[in-house]
């Protein structure tokens, strides 16, 4: 049954939500642990996550290969996957108000973005993969007429998904969805922060007709539930998202056991670079603000350096202050509020310290910077800071909150000079009149999506990944996901 947000509201409120691991077995201990999963607006228990360990990622192995093994769904045809995947979506759909709250009290979200963004993306991210799998063709090599070589492309096993907190139903469809359909077996770890709607997505699923071996659930901390993820002999490929620094250890994991393939969604610290022929500024601000404070900065894709030519920084400055005034902080369940709060005390305290150290290392700041003053939440006000230089960690470092850096350039080389300048190559907005310059610039950017006279991700039809340390070794989204959860076999016949 399909819950209203304010029946998952209340329930957050009285502490009764749950997300535990969903494994096809009757073999897991008896003994299980649980830990409590807050709300970050009011650091209130809103319910209980099960914390999983080795024992249950070793279970939810052996069940994701046996079901890979059986071909209960390896070897459905794309068309049978297709309409069990389409029923997920429906499913989903119908319970498209209560994912969105469990985002909401979860990972203090705003509950109209939600509502308007995270979930249908969602529900169209599994209609897209469920509609393309059986529209994929192999190839016939160019041999002689006496041999037949056929390139075909099959799932490649056991894949571990690794999730992020900061769009938490979103970023589990952009794994499972290809790569479940694709015919893979997949065990997927949400973040310890944000477990309660993939609990929900995986039931849904199993009612939709997904074999449960085919899908499961393992809830926990990174270190003891990311790690064996990282470190399994029989795991085939582990897609992760989230940190560098923690995408960098999957590269390791890899290398020390079985050599599973991987691929990386990790961070940026994305470029907005505004020429002084851009259109009307008072028509690109909202898009600007939009990259640089969506989702509390906590975006992987934030555009958080503004790189604004000199002679109009001044008038871009006065309208996006002017249009920040009416963005309301607070509490996320509010359909007014854009701005929630920071997800956990931890990283409240990470994005305070980069506000102090923005101060010190002699960042103007000209907007923001408060936090909510009857001290409720961890809400940290759209910011912004002029004056930055590319030797400031502001301009360097990625912040995951709502804090814009600004930096001036007087000529187009300058410009992608600065925007370049950076470990990260996620992605990037342009703005100019001038379609020479667009095309030009855009090219010269180091980035996986550089969006020209707006901010945007592109959408299911293109992929997204980074150049650089924002990933390694292809793409979500799109059909080029799809690489990622399929190997390459040749079948050569001969007379
Ligand atoms: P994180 O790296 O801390 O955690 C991501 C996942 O890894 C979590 O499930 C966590 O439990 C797990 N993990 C943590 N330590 C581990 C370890 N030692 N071994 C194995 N697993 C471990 O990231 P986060 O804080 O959840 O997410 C924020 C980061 O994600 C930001 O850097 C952001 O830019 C990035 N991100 C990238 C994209 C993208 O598509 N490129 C999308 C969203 C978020």
């Amino acid at each position: 049954m399909s819950c209203t947000k304010e029946h998952i509201f209340d329930s957050a409120r009285d502490g009764k939500l749950v997300a535990r691991a969903l494994i096809d077995t009757d073999t897991m201990p008896q003994e299980e642990a649980f830990f409590d999963t807050l709300n970050p607006f009011d650091n209130s228990v809103i319910g209980q996550v099960q914390r999983c360990d080795t024992r249950h990622v070793n279970a939810a192995v052996e069940v994701a290969r046996s079901c890979f093994e059986s071909g209960d769904w390896s070897r459905l045809s794309p068309s049978e996957r297709k309409i069990i995947m389409q029923r997920w979506a429906a499913l989903v759909e119908q319970h498209s108000e209560e994912l969105a709250a469990l985002d909401c009290v979860d990972g203090g979200k705003p509950i109209s973005e939600c509502l308007a963004t995270d979930i249908p993306e969602s529900i169209q991210t599994l209609s897209w993969y469920a509609e393309a799998i059986d529209k994929l063709f192999g190839k016939v090599a160019p041999t002689g007429c006496d041999t037949l070589a056929m390139i075909v492309k099959e799932p490649v096993g056991v894949v571990a998904a690794i999730l992020p907190w900061n769009f938490p139903a979103l970023m589990f469809v952009w794994k499972v969805a290809p790569a479940l359909v694709a015919g893979n077996s997949v065990i997927v770890k949400p973040a310890e922060q944000t477990s309660l709607s993939a609990y929900r997505l995986v039931q849904l699923a199993y009612e939709a007709g997904i074999p449960a071996g085919a899908l499961s659930l393992v809830t926990g901390f990174g270190e003891e539930v990311g790690h064996p993820l990282g470190l399994h002999q029989d795991i085939d490929m582990a897609s992760f998202t989230g940190s560098t620094e923690v995408g960098r250890l999957f590269l390791g994991y890899a290398a020390q056991s079985n050599l599973k393939g991987i691929v990386l969604e990790c961070g940026g610290k994305s470029p907005q670079v505004i020429f002084q022929d851009a259109y009307a500024l008072e028509e690109i601000a909202d898009d600007i603000l939009s990259a640089a404070f969506w989702n509390m900065g906590e975006n992987c894709s934030c555009g958080s350096r503004l790189i604004v030519h000199r002679t109009i920084k001044d008038e871009l400055l006065s309208v996006l202050k002017a249009r920040l005034a009416s963005w309301k902080v607070g509490n996320p369940q509010d359909p007014d509020v854009s701005i929630g709060p920071m997800v956990e005390q931890v990283h409240f305290d990470k994005v305070c310290s980069h506000l102090e150290n923005a101060k010190a290392e002699g960042a103007r700041l000209v907007w923001g910077g408060r936090l909510l003053e009857d001290g409720a939440g961890m809400c940290i006000e759209p910011t912004i800071f002029d004056d930055v230089t590319p030797q400031m960690t502001l301009f360097q470092e990625e912040v995951f909150g709502p804090v814009l850096a600004v930096t001036c350039f007087d000529s187009e080389e300058e410009a992608i000079a600065l925007a370049n300048d950076t470990d990260y190559g996620l992605a990037a907005s342009l703005y100019t009149a001038d379609v020479r310059r667009a095309h030009r610039v855009s090219r010269a950017i180091r980035a996986g999506t550089v969006s020209v006279n707006c901010f945007s991700e592109g959408d299911i039809s293109t992929p997204f990944g980074g150049y650089k340390q924002s990933g390694f070794g292809g793409r979500d989204n799109g059909a080029e996901a799809f690489e990622q959860y399929v190997e390459t076999k040749t079948i050569w016949y001969a007379n």
